[in-house]
């Protein structure tokens, strides 16, 4: 059997698809290379150009390759994108979730993995998020994978679909061995901005913010290491492999970050002194969200392996030093 990694083309996508690899399963990545990049396809990947949107591609797919789970990155990502653009976010997040939720349920697929996100619960009321926190969105990115949430609840309720939710919170780092990284061109994430400045390749850093109700008064988040995050979709594809009900996690450390401690674990680790820019916040950003991610460790035994921020400001360092040998 083999497993369908859309979005493999991108940051995520591109770790699950070499983790896949690694443990010796078979991997078909369909990406249509908006902001993914080729050249992070593992070669021995099966790549299919194409949108998740183009139903056509779908079914030559899943006829093509026998493909016994979806593990589904492909999406837009940036929060302030979708408040300027919401109905592209609707449109690619959710309408196209959907025609491939369509299409994996005619060709009898039987596990879905679907990448979510801490967005879900829009402003936090308390310091740590659990997943029976409300979820009420305040950006339209939030609201577009809710929506594909509970298309996937619905459809697994009246189709034999096991499927896993993964909450991510802010995913950073990359490939120890600097196998993959994030390589968007425009990147909008703050450890990337960091590591781009770290490097010359920007001229600073802009806050979003200082008068958040938080200890310095900048945003706080929880930032896990990408590795760390695809250990929890092998965790929880084995477990709907094996037959566990529907499942339902946070992905996060349970320990947050704000933005001028990132930009100190930068310097620290790059040796750098960063200048910095007070900016006003940006719209759809929350004060502060954590996430109490006790659950995934009880259920499903997952142990992160690299939760120290400057463990994971280095990787992602090392993949942008050599990421940058290749475009600058
Ligand atoms: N942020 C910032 N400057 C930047 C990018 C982000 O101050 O150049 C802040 C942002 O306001 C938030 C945190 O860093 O508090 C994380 O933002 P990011 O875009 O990385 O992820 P998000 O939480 O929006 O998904």
């Amino acid at each position: 059997m083999s497993v369908l990694v859309t979005g493999g083309a991108g940051f995520i996508g591109a770790h699950m698809a070499l983790a896949l690899i690694d443990r010796g399963e078979s991997v078909v990545v369909l990406d249509n290379l908006s902001t993914g990049v080729r050249a992070n396809i593992p070669s021995s990947a099966v790549f299919v150009p194409g949108d998740i949107g183009d139903s056509q591609v779908l079914k030559g797919l899943f006829a093509a390759y026998p493909i016994d789970a979806i593990t589904h990155f492909a999406a837009s990502t940036v929060v302030p994108d979708s408040v300027r653009d919401p109905l592209s976010y609707y449109l690619n997040n959710t309408v196209n979730t959907r025609n491939l939720i369509a299409a994996a349920v005619e060709a009898r697929v039987r596990h879905f993995v679907f990448s979510s996100t801490a967005a879900v619960y829009g402003a936090p009321a308390g310091p740590l998020v659990s997943e029976t926190a409300p979820t009420d969105p305040i950006s339209p990115y939030g609201a577009s994978k809710l929506m594909s949430e509970r298309i996937l609840r619905d459809a697994s309720a009246a189709h034999d679909l096991g499927v896993a939710i993964l909450r991510y919170f802010n995913v950073a780092g990359a490939d120890p061995q600097a196998r993959a990284g994030q390589s968007t061109p425009r990147a909008t994430h703050l450890i990337k901005i960091c590591v781009e400045a770290a490097l010359g390749r920007r001229d600073g850093v802009d806050i979003y913010g200082e008068d958040y109700p938080t200890p310095d008064g900048t945003g706080v988040r929880d930032y896990i290491h990408v590795s760390d995050l695809i250990d929890a979709h092998l965790a929880a594809l084995d477990s709907l492999r094996a037959g566990a009900p529907n499942l339902l996690y946070n992905c996060g450390y349970g320990r947050g970050h704000s933005v001028r401690e990132v930009i100190d674990a930068i310097n620290r680790v790059a040796g750098t002194s960063l200048p910095v820019r007070m900016r006003p916040r940006r719209e759809g950003d929350a004060a502060a969200v954590v996430a109490d991610a006790s659950a995934i460790r009880a259920d499903l035994g997952w142990t992160p392996r690299f939760d120290d921020l400057d463990i994971i400001v280095r990787h992602a360092l090392a993949w942008e030093r050599r990421a940058g040998r290749d475009r600058f």
